[in-house]
């Protein structure tokens, strides 16, 4: 048997959840009679609207601008007529932002000179930066970090190692798989526009053992290809944090206290984001829309689609069908999901699932008996049950002291406690509060 790599520490096995949804081929969904595109829905200052109310718009324009480097374009999913400017809820904070909304002409007019190829063979990495800027790329993993961003590297860290991330270790989520087996070349032509840009020698497309068709058909697709690397992963979650995926092919850590992938050497991209990199470069196509994995015993019809964002979730679970005693909504998976109060929700760019589960009952929350477990499996070497306490004491020195902000909300400490404690609810509380009295601090000084 090849050899499979892991992380060393921590990590744990839940149920994979994959089989349901991981044979079906994505569908294109029907683009919805309006959408609500949100303002902010990405890592760092919130895009400003560009148009105002009975403005007519055509696919892919910009409907909000990028507020400075870390931020992102928001374009128009459907061409139509921009019914409102107000607030709508970003299911990932709970809060209320400003959000275009488009009625759908059904027309599906493009903006003029988007969605065309470009000439790629003699474009500078600095044009195709800029493209990827321009189209309002974001990780689409779930994490929303800009993705121009990554790849305009310091001078004094070059990247050597450019990964796609194929882990897909999320139970439940299967689109990065179907992704993988029905994109393989154009998301290896993403790699290589990546290594292109950042002037890296060395790709690896890293896949989780659970999807052998995947590798194999990475394998057969780089079959003559000496500088890219196909990576059997052992399944275990969370193999597909970037930290996680790096050691367990380089052996490199990246440094605790804010170091980055770059610090390393490295770059890493999940599917998705790769594909969506790769149409801002070859067709300067705006990430306007996302595939994504419907699932869990409370949906009728299962599957992976494509939606345009801004869609309603309501309206795709109302198509897709809600079992009776559906009571859960979760925007991703089952270990980092945010759960919802509501799916009156538009779809973001970061949307990678949406989970409903039937008959789902919150545990009652007992008294930490000490027993080690979450220290045990925290994948970063944290003391989660210590970090918790502190949070709930809202005693944020000891918090901080505790590296708080390390964490990376992977859900491996709660999964484990027997006493159903809400580590990861304690410790996003905790970072909360703390953003919140350093920007009272900043606005007070
Ligand atoms: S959520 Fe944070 S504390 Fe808990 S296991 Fe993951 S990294 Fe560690
Ligand atoms: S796993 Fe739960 S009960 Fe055990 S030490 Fe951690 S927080 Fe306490």
């Amino acid at each position: 048997m090849a050899k499979t790599m892991t992380f060393p520490v921590g990590g744990v096995h839940p149920e994979e959840g994959k089989d349901r949804t991981s044979g079906l081929p994505i569908r294109v969904s029907e683009p919805p009679g309006e959408v609500a595109v949100l303002m902010a829905q990405h890592i760092g200052a919130p895009a400003r609207p560009v148009v105002k109310k009975k403005d007519r718009v055509r696919k892919g324009q910009l409907v909000g601008e990028a507020q400075g480097f870390i931020s992102a374009n928001v374009h128009a999913p459907v061409s139509g007529a921009v019914k409102a400017v107000e607030e709508r809820i970003y299911s990932v904070t709970g809060r209320r932002v400003p959000a275009v909304i488009i009625e759908n002409d059904g027309q599906e007019r493009w903006a003029r000179g988007l969605n065309e190829p470009q000439d790629v063979e003699s474009m500078e990495p600095a044009r195709m930066v800029e493209l990827v800027h321009e189209c309002g790329v974001v990780g689409l993993g779930g994490a929303t970090f800009p993705s121009h961003v990554k790849l305009s590297p310091p001078a004094e860290t070059p990247i050597a190692d450019v990964f796609v991330n194929g882990a897909e270790c999320e139970p439940c989520a299967t689109v990065d798989h179907r992704l993988m087996l029905e994109h393989t070349d154009d998301v290896v032509d993403g790699l290589k526009l990546i290594m292109r840009i950042v002037k890296a020698p060395n790709g690896y497309v890293g896949i989780e053992r659970n999807k052998p068709d995947a590798i194999e058909a990475f394998r057969k697709a780089l079959a003559d290809e000496a500088s890219i690397r196909v990576v059997a992963l052992q399944v275990k979650y969370p193999q597909g944090a970037e930290q996680q995926l790096i050691t367990a092919v380089t052996g490199r850590e990246v440094p605790s206290q804010g170091g980055l992938p770059g610090d390393v050497g490295c770059l890493v991209h999940n599917v998705a984001t790769t594909l969506a990199v790769r149409d801002a470069i070859r067709f300067r196509r705006p990430l306007v829309e996302r595939a994504l994995t419907v699932t869990g015993d409370g949906i009728e019809n299962a599957g992976n689609f494509v939606e345009r964002v801004g869609t309603s979730v309501a309206g795709i679970l109302e198509r897709q069908g809600l079992r009776e005693g559906a009571n859960q909504l979760i925007l991703g998976g089952p270990m980092m999901g945010i759960a919802q109060g509501t799916a009156d929700v538009p779809l973001v760019k970061g949307n990678n699932a949406l989970l409903v589960l039937r008959g789902a009952r919150i545990p009652p929350q007992r008294d930490c008996i000490h027993c080690g477990r979450c220290v045990e499996h925290c994948p970063l070497g944290l003391m989660p049950a210590e970090l918790s306490i502190a949070c709930e004491k809202q005693d944020w020195d000891a918090a901080v002291e505790l590296n708080m902000l390390e964490c990376k909300e992977c859900g491996c400490c709660a999964y484990v406690c027997p006493a159903k404690r809400r580590i990861v609810h304690m410790i996003k509380f905790g970072k909360a509060e703390l953003r919140l009295r350093k920007a009272r601090a900043r606005e007070g000084s």
